[in-house]
């Protein structure tokens, strides 16, 4: 049998998740046309301009 092998983690410093989004990105509803009232229901996945993309609050 082998011996079991610890796996080191390489954690130097822990990740705070962003506030302002999970995923990186975030879903913006853009209004269609100025005589429309109506909100369009697509939704716009956009990059979050908080994190750019890697869902971490930037750590500054
Ligand atoms: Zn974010």
């Amino acid at each position: 049998m082998t011996t079991a092998k610890r796996t080191r983690r390489t954690a130097k410093s822990k990740s705070t998740p962003c506030p302002d989004c999970t995923t990186g990105q975030v879903s913006e509803s853009f209004k269609v046309g100025a005589r429309s009232k109506r909100e369009s229901s697509d939704r716009q996945e956009a990059l979050c301009l908080t994190c750019f993309g890697t869902s971490h609050a930037p750590t500054d």
